[in-house]
């Protein structure tokens, strides 16, 4: 089933960051997502498949709804 991520999500990844982080920013969409760190801010890129398999959360998303859900956890 695929997801709906856009620019601007914030989603957790199955495997932590060398640098201790989870959280990743994402940059650009397409068969090849770019990705940033939140903790450190390194910028990978990888496939969307890929992408989709290590996701275990969004975060948050970027696309601003006009429902007022303030669900913060
Ligand atoms: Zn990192």
């Amino acid at each position: 089933m695929p997801m709906q991520l856009n620019v601007g999500d914030i989603v957790k990844l199955k495997k932590k960051h060398p640098c201790g982080g989870y959280d990743w920013e994402i940059l650009r969409v397409g068969a090849d997502f770019r990705i940033k760190c939140t903790t450190c801010e390194r910028q990978i890129w990888l496939p969307r498949r890929e992408v989709e398999r290590r996701i275990t959360k969004i975060v948050s998303h970027a696309l601003s709804e006009q429902d007022d859900n303030d669900a913060n956890n």
